[in-house]
């Protein structure tokens, strides 16, 4: 588990910084971070046919910066406080390159529209 610097505790929980995400929110007794939501078990990763830890980290950044909106810019500025009051560790850095996001969200776009139009399929069968 790669550890950068910062630890904080909360609620007598102990916080480093999440790999993934990079807020102080990662939860190490659990593997779990609070912030994003990434697990980073043994067993989630072979789940995802993953063979190590680096690549599951790179997996989940992918997401994580994927913006909602397909017109949006690839950026990985993040707010220095996340919206559930987390600090980013501002040394953190990804390991992917915006390049690699832009490249999976195309991905990510096309499989989102693919399942639009299942789901309109559905509902008009349905009638
Ligand atoms: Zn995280």
């Amino acid at each position: 588990m790669p550890q950068s610097g910062q630890v904080m505790s909360k609620d007598g929980i102990v916080y480093s910084t999440c790999p993934v995400c990079g807020y102080i929110a990662f939860n190490a007794q659990e593997k779990h971070c609070d912030n994003c939501g990434e697990e980073l078990t043994e067993e989630e990763m072979h789940k995802n046919g993953l063979t190590s830890l680096d690549s599951m980290i790179r997996m989940g950044q992918l997401y994580q910066f994927i913006p909602e909106d397909e017109k949006a810019a690839v950026s990985f500025e993040q707010p220095a406080v996340s919206e559930d009051g987390y600090t980013l560790d501002k040394s953190w850095r990804p390991s992917v390159t915006k390049a690699e996001v832009e490249k999976e969200a195309l991905q990510y776009y096309e499989n989102r529209r693919t399942h639009h139009v299942k789901v309109e399929i559905i509902k008009k069968e349905q009638k």
